[in-house]
């Protein structure tokens, strides 16, 4: 069943369904060529980093970041940018048929549904909470309409730390959600940060994944200047960031059982374990050389990858790059991610069905991780 080609002789998987934005999209470079989607695949396709958000929170964005009361903040910024682009709006504020239709047509079984970036940790100071609380149970309500198709990971607003312990707890007992999501740093602020590891001890807890998922970096001219706030180079660099700085913090020493999912092929951190590794072993107790002051850790830096972290493919169907990572990190740390709709295609999950894997490992990847680290059911 193929969709055919588009008015710019594109395939679907290119341009997806954005009406006015991406419609430019042509193939180049290692974008998969063209393919057929199984319908008859012996996995399920669950896509685990699916983009969705709802009017309120739009409006509170725009609201702060028009007031002029909020700080500099591209990642405030970028939540403007994507308020003025309507068919993206439209997609990422529907939780029922038209976002199935995609599903259906895209080949995706479930999604696991993440408030996007920036999510709630933008918004005036106050507001964050009770938007995370709405949040959680629409996303509630949608996966009870729709518990063959959809999963969620509950939002909160870290820089209230017992309102999002409250709201992990509400999120994962009473509205059964199955992890969580922060959009990476919030105002400059991360979770390695002490104050707030008792939202870490929450999410150990109630055994809730983080899924730490980017956004712009904070104050940063010198990323916006270049055009680089996104993808090319800022969202990977953030999320880097979050995650050494929670590893380097002794956070996984402290909770041993806290399970950090992050996207984008780990953030091509998995490249560079054996350096981590190397300049852990040699500069471990030597503060000067690491440039900071933390703690001695008790493994090596590979360790709480292998242990505490588990990847997603989202934007990156690359075939190398996801056989390097299940043969470092081990096949049952990488899990399938589409990043719809920002990175919808057609093509790339007929990219995955051609992937020469054997058939076990492929349903790992597509379908089993995302049930173990994500408790998803049904
Ligand atoms: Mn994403």
């Amino acid at each position: 069943m193929v969709s055919g080609k588009l008015e710019d002789g594109s395939e679907k998987g290119l341009k997806g369904h954005f009406k006015e934005d991406f419609s430019h999209r042509t193939r180049i470079g290692l974008a998969p060529r063209a393919g057929h989607v199984d319908r008859d695949a012996p996995y399920k396709r669950i896509a685990t980093e699916e983009a969705w958000t709802f009017p309120d929170l739009v409006k509170a964005q725009v609201d702060y970041l028009e007031s002029g009361d909020a700080p500099d903040d591209d990642s405030l910024n970028m939540a403007g940018m994507f308020a003025h682009m309507p068919s993206l709006q439209e997609m990422l504020q529907d939780l029922g048929d038209l976002r199935i239709a995609h599903m259906d047509e895209l080949g995706i079984d479930r999604q696991l549904l993440l408030l996007t970036a920036p999510g709630v940790q933008v918004v005036r100071p106050g507001d964050g909470t009770p938007l995370a609380r709405q949040a959680n149970d629409i996303a509630a309500e949608a996966c009870r309409n729709h518990p063959d198709r959809f999963s969620a990971c509950a939002a909160f607003d870290p820089r209230d730390v017992a309102g999002s312990v409250k709201e992990i707890e509400r999120a994962m007992g009473e509205l059964k959600l199955n992890g969580a999501v922060l959009n990476s740093h919030f105002q400059g602020h991360y979770l390695d940060e002490q104050d707030y590891w008792p939202i870490l001890e929450a999410l150990e807890a109630m055994d809730a994944a983080l899924y730490i998922h980017p956004t712009a970096p904070f104050n940063a001219p010198h990323y916006e200047d270049r055009g680089f706030f996104g993808a090319l180079a800022g969202f990977p660099h953030d999320v880097w960031l979050h995650t050494m700085g929670l590893i380097f913090s002794g956070a996984f020493d402290r909770f041993p059982k806290l399970k950090l999912v992050i996207g984008h092929m780990g953030e091509c951190l998995p490249l560079h374990l054996y350096r981590f590794d190397w300049m852990q072993g040699n500069a471990d107790g030597r503060s000067h050389l690491r440039g900071g002051t933390q703690p001695k850790l008790k493994h090596p830096v590979s360790h709480y990858f292998k242990n505490n972290i588990w990847i997603t493919t989202s934007g990156v169907g690359w075939e190398p790059a996801i056989k390097f990572c299940q043969e470092v990190l081990g096949p049952d740390r990488v899990l399938y991610a589409m990043d719809y709709p920002y990175q919808q295609s057609y093509d790339e999950v007929a990219a995955y069905d051609r992937m020469d894997m054997d058939a076990k490992t492929k349903k790992m990847l597509m379908e089993d991780n995302a049930r173990a680290v994500f408790g998803i059911t049904g």
